[in-house]
């Protein structure tokens, strides 16, 4: 598939390293630095929800290991920022990683979300 496609068109596994980390172009971007890219989920689960990945590699939380320490020390910062944010701006926040059958794109990936689910 292009990578230009939209993200409903994706049936791969890994729409992290495939999509939106090379061509965040078309994502509502609210974070981006060297290791940790935050996006507004194009299918929102949750009225409000944001999306956090390490755009390195990483199959999940269980898999990390300590090579994967600065990703994850950069992760939880961003995580921290958007969920710091969330709460002051709707007075809650819940921070979700799923792991085995309850993941979907075999990318480590933190949902950050406020609000009823949709
Ligand atoms: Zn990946």
């Amino acid at each position: 598939m292009s990578e230009h496609s939209p993200a409903s068109a994706y049936r791969g596994t890994d729409y992290y390293c495939d999509v939106a980390i090379p061509d965040p172009g078309a994502l509502e971007v609210v974070h981006e630095d060297e290791l940790v890219l935050a996006y507004l989920h194009t299918r929102p689960f949750w009225q409000v929800h944001v999306v956090v990945v390490p755009k390195r590699h990483i199959a999940s939380l269980t898999a990390a290991g300590p090579r994967d320490e600065p990703d994850l020390r950069a992760l939880l910062q961003v995580v921290t920022e958007v969920a710091r944010e969330m709460e002051r701006e709707h007075g809650a926040a819940a921070v979700l990683t799923n792991l085995g059958d309850y993941q979907d794109s075999k990318h480590l990936h933190i949902h950050v979300h406020s609000g009823p689910r949709r």
